[in-house]
């Protein structure tokens, strides 16, 4: 099994050449239950299969029952769109079984990821001495910084290493925080927004009640930068304020919104970012690169260093047991709770090398443009309302008539049509429809159909 095999390459290769050329690939569709296991009935047996039949199986049956995340109008929940050399890479991750786990097995993937993160943060305006590592996505960035943030709080305050604390997170905060801080055991001080923005005096009022009402102490303070459900950034440099003064950790959950980084007049909505304790980025959304990847950063890595590295006999080799100085080593699994892991930066820090940073400036701006430009289309429609002045590249539209079937029966049509994925969602306890877009290849006449399709009889 783990000879060379020319014929197996070949097919593998040829599959993913054809993959590689579909522009745009098909949209997809959902599978059924019986027609899959029918398909995969026979699948693994104990005796060996023909590559080519196996193959056989998996493009005429679990291809084309696979949405295509990467298809320009494919504008459902944030979608996936990575860059042709990004995808690529990421098979030569595969292939060369790279293990991004420490400096001593991967020093070179380890210090190219490392090039890609210090380039984040002199986008954010972190200092250069901010580290971290590439984790799975958000929910895996969010764990690992706020479990940081909670043991550096109570090491502050000088409290026992499982004395009860909170972090105060905004009433419209990613449900990844919540699943967080239920993990860690750290309760929420939610604080209530208007017009769904966490904002630096509605912060600061929750705090001044917390720091009385007989609860925990709060050690930390989570911000979003751009809300998944509408893209809204919450007011960074008001919350900073608040922490700076309180001296309060800052995380910053900008996955789907940090790219806006890369483009000068998105990066003015993001101001006070460069104040995050820890920064949240996922390039696998708007800075297309292949699934998955998120980046984590911290203002001072040490403090991570702290609490995630971890202490077993085998891995006194990647901590510097053998007495030479070690410092400038980077272990990547000192910074968030995993070990073993694949240098998911490598496709993202290929692909930036590729294409240069100008390249991903203007198609993270496209997204936003075209967001605009639905925008207009949709205030221009009769019987179509815009619910909310796009901030970054999600559309929420309200359907004059519609009940909640309507919209879904609106999204199965487009995904059978072949047109677009789109999938409604909930604003203000109401179901809308949602545009995310992403995809610098979508094009305006696409969108026409789209929006089209909203008010078309059927
Ligand atoms: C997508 C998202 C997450 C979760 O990220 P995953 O990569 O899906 O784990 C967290 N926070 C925000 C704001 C997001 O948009």
């Amino acid at each position: 099994m783990h000879a060379y095999d020319e014929d197996l390459t070949q097919q593998v290769m040829g599959h993913l050449l054809d993959r590689l050329r579909l522009d745009p690939p098909p949209l997809g569709r959902l599978g059924e239950h019986e027609e899959l296991a029918l398909a995969l009935k026979d699948a693994i047996g104990t005796r060996p299969r023909r590559p080519a039949d196996v193959l056989r199986t998996y493009t005429d049956a679990m291809e084309p029952t696979v949405v295509s995340c990467d298809h320009p109008a494919f504008l459902a929940f944030i979608p996936g769109a990575p860059t042709k050399a990004a995808a690529l890479f990421d098979m030569v991750v595969s292939a060369s079984s790279l293990h991004g786990v420490s400096w001593l097995e991967a020093s070179g993937a380890v210090a190219a990821e490392n090039q890609v993160l210090r380039l984040f943060a002199h986008l954010a305006g972190m200092p250069q001495s901010a580290g971290g590592c590439f984790v799975s996505g958000g929910s895996a960035g969010n764990l690992s910084a706020l479990v940081v943030a909670r043991d550096t709080g109570r090491r502050r305050l000088g409290l026992a290493a499982t004395a009860p604390v909170r972090i105060a997170v905004s009433d419209q905060v990613h449900s990844s925080v919540g699943n967080t801080l239920r993990i860690i055991g750290v309760e929420p001080l939610v604080v209530p927004t208007a017009d769904h923005r966490l904002t630096g005096a509605a912060l600061a009022a929750a705090l001044d009640t917390a720091s009385s009402d007989g609860g925990a102490p709060v050690v930390a303070v989570v911000a979003t930068a751009g809300t998944t459900n509408a893209g809204i950034i919450d007011d960074l440099s008001g919350v900073a304020e608040q922490t700076r003064a309180r001296d309060l950790w800052l995380h910053i959950d900008a996955a789907y919104g940090g790219a806006a980084l890369f483009v000068p007049e998105l990066r003015e909505r993001l101001r006070g970012i460069e104040h995050a304790d820890s920064l949240v980025v996922d390039p696998h959304k708007w800075m297309f690169a292949p699934f998955d990847c998120g980046a984590l950063l911290y203002r001072e890595p040490r403090l991570a260093r702290a609490v995630h590295t971890q202490d077993a006999s085998y891995l006194d080799a990647i901590h510097g047991a053998d007495g030479a100085d070690h410092d400038a080593d980077w272990n990547p699994s000192d910074y968030a709770y995993h070990l073993t892991r694949r240098p998911r930066g490598l496709p993202l820090w290929f692909s930036l090398a590729v294409h240069g940073t100008d390249a991903y400036r203007d198609a993270v701006a496209r997204g936003a443009e075209i967001a605009q430009h639905t925008a207009r289309l949709v205030e221009a429609t009769e019987g179509l309302e815009l619910l909310r002045e796009p901030e970054l590249t999600v559309v929420l539209i309200r359907r004059a008539g519609w009940r909640p079937e309507d919209y879904y029966a609106w999204s199965k049509r487009l995904l059978a049509s072949g047109l677009a994925f789109v999938t409604p969602s909930v604003w203000e306890g109401e179901t809308v429809a949602r545009l995310a877009f992403l995809h610098p290849g979508i094009t305006e006449e696409t969108v026409e159909s789209i929006v089209d399709s909203l008010v078309r009889e059927v």
